[in-house]
C-alpha cells in the first residue's frame, strides 16, 4: 500500500498527486467501479463489524457502492446503530459553546467558502481582545463552556495589510493572537477549543496549554480536488499530505483532536473511504482522534459552487453509517445539526453520538444560512427519537476522566472545574454565579 508523504497511508491521494491534473477536470469524476455486495453479503460484514471485528477496506468501498440501495442503507444503519448503543448507550452530546472567529482573512479560496474575506472589503475582521471578551462573557452568562477559536488560515502569508495589523498589536503571527485570545478566554473562565487550519507542531505545542482540545476536518484525502478547476486549486493548505501531516503531529503532541469527513465537494466514493479510513488509521496510530464530524456541503449563493447538488440527505445519512462502521470505536461521530434540519432522527438512526457545538449566543459563521437549533429543541428532538441529550465541554467525559495524559498539567487542573463526576459540563468555577444571575 503506497504511503502518504506524512506516513498515514492514504492510496487516494498518493495515487491522485502522482498523476498529472488535468486542467479540465470534471467537478465529480466517479472513481473506481465497485460492485455492491449482495445484501446477505453485506448484512454478515456489518454483522461481523458489530460483533467486534472490523470492516476491510475493499468491504466499505463495495458498501459505499450500494448506498443508494434503501436496504443497504438499513442494514448500514442498523449496525451502526448497534455499535453506538454499545459504546453510548442512549446517550447523545453536544457542546454549548460560542464561536469566536478570530479573523476571516484567509490564504486560501476554496470555492464553497462564504467564510473566507479579502483585506479591505466590508466584511473582513480581526477580532481585538477586547472583542474576543466580550463574546466569552456572553458565552459564560449563558452557561457556555467552550470556546471556539475557528478562523482562516494563515492571512500573514497572502496579506501585508494584515502583517502590518498584526505588527501594530505587536504580534509576529496569527499563532500569537490565537494565544492572546486563548490565555484570556481561559482567565475569564472558558475553555477554548481552536480550529485555525494549518498549524506547525511548534504553533500546537504553545497554544496546548491553553486548549482543552483542537482540531482540523481532513475533509478529504483527494488531491484530485486540488487540480485546476477544482474547488481546493487555490488552496494550499488542502493538500491533503499536510492536512494529514498536521493530524501525526498533534497525534504525537498528544492533542485531544477533532478530524472529519466533508462529504459532496466533487470526491467519489472511493475518496470518502479513503478520508474515512485516513482517520481511523491516524486514530489507530496516535490514539487522539476524539471525533470526526460528517459534514455534508450546503452551496452558498456567491460562490463558483452556488449550483452544485448537495447530496441527498438519504446518502448523507448513509455516510454517516458508514463512518460509524469504519471509524474505532473511540473515536465519536458528529454530525452538525444545523445542517441536517428535519433529518436528526434519521442521523441518530445511522450511529451519531454528538451534536458538536450549538451557540446561544453565535452564528454559525461558516454556514451563516444554517441557524444552530434551540437547545431545548434540539433536547426534545433527541428524546423524541429515543436518546437523552448531555452537555459536554469541549472534550468528552472518556477522556476527561480516563486519559489525563493527554492535558497539559494546567489543562488537567483546570477541566475539574467545568465538569460533574461523570465528565459532562458543569461549571464548578466562580463565574457559576453570572451563569446563575
Ligand atoms: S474553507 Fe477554510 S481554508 Fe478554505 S477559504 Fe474558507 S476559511 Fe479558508
Amino acid at each position: 500500500m503506497p504511503e502518504s508523504e506524512s506516513g498515514v497511508s492514504s492510496p487516494t491521494a498518493a495515487r491522485a498527486s502522482e498523476s498529472p491534473l488535468r486542467s479540465s477536470a470534471p467537478a465529480v469524476e466517479t472513481g473506481p467501479v465497485r460492485a455492491r455486495p449482495a445484501r446477505a453479503e453485506a448484512e454478515r460484514w456489518i454483522g461481523e463489524a458489530v460483533d467486534g471485528g472490523a470492516l476491510e477496506r475493499d468491504q466499505a468501498e463495495r458498501l459505499a457502492a450500494g448506498l443508494e440501495d434503501a436496504g443497504l442503507r438499513e442494514a448500514l444503519c442498523e449496525g451502526a446503530r448497534a455499535i453506538k448503543r454499545a459504546e453510548t448507550g442512549d446517550r447523545v452530546t453536544v457542546s454549548r459553546n460560542v464561536f469566536i472567529p478570530l479573523t476571516n482573512l484567509c490564504r486560501n479560496r476554496c470555492t464553497y467558502c462564504t467564510f473566507a474575506k479579502l483585506p479591505g472589503t466590508a466584511d473582513a475582521h480581526t477580532y481585538t481582545i477586547d472583542e474576543v471578551e466580550e463574546v466569552v462573557r456572553g458565552g459564560i452568562a449563558t452557561g457556555c463552556v467552550e470556546a471556539l477559536m475557528c478562523l482562516g488560515d494563515k492571512p500573514e502569508i497572502a496579506y501585508r495589510s494584515y502583517r502590518e495589523e498584526l505588527a501594530g498589536r505587536g504580534y509576529a503571527s496569527t499563532t500569537d493572537l490565537i494565544l492572546e485570545a486563548c490565555k484570556r478566554t481561559v482567565a475569564l473562565g472558558m475553555l477554548p477549543h481552536t480550529n485555525a487550519g494549518i498549524l506547525s507542531r511548534e504553533d500546537m505545542a504553545r497554544l496546548r496549554p491553553w486548549n482543552a482540545s483542537m482540531g482540523l476536518m481532513l475533509e478529504t484525502t483527494s488531491a484530485r480536488l486540488r487540480g485546476k478547476g477544482m474547488p481546493h486549486f487555490h488552496a494550499p493548505d488542502k493538500e491533503p499530505a499536510t492536512r494529514i501531516r498536521m493530524h501525526e503531529e498533534a497525534g504525537e503532541l498528544k492533542i485531544p483532536f477533532t478530524s472529519g469527513l466533508l462529504l459532496g465537494i466533487g470526491e467519489n466514493d472511493a475518496e470518502r473511504v479513503d478520508t474515512l479510513w485516513t482517520i481511523r488509521e491516524l486514530s489507530l496510530r496516535y490514539g487522539h482522534i476524539q471525533e470526526a464530524i460528517v459534514q455534508p456541503f450546503h452551496p452558498k449563493d456567491d460562490t463558483k459552487m452556488r449550483a452544485v447538488a448537495p447530496l441527498a440527505d438519504e446518502i448523507v445519512v448513509g455516510w454517516v453509517a458508514l463512518a460509524r462502521l469504519i471509524l474505532p470505536r473511540a473515536v465519536h461521530v458528529q454530525a452538525p445539526p444545523n445542517l441536517g434540519r428535519g433529518m436528526l432522527p434519521k442521523l441518530l438512526d445511522a450511529g451519531v453520538d454528538d451534536w458538536g457545538g450549538v451557540s446561544p449566543v453565535t452564528v454559525d459563521f461558516i454556514n451563516p444560512e444554517a441557524p444552530w437549533p434551540a437547545l431545548l429543541a434540539l433536547r426534545e428532538e433527541t428524546e423524541a427519537a429515543g436518546f437523552r441529550l448531555f452537555e459536554r465541554g469541549p472534550v468528552y467525559p472518556d477522556w476527561i476522566l480516563e486519559r489525563p495524559d493527554f492535558f497539559d498539567p494546567q489543562m488537567r487542573a483546570l477541566l475539574p472545574k467545568y465538569a460533574n463526576d461523570a465528565g459532562y459540563a458543569q461549571r464548578r468555577n466562580p463565574q457559576s454565579r453570572e451563569e446563575a444571575a
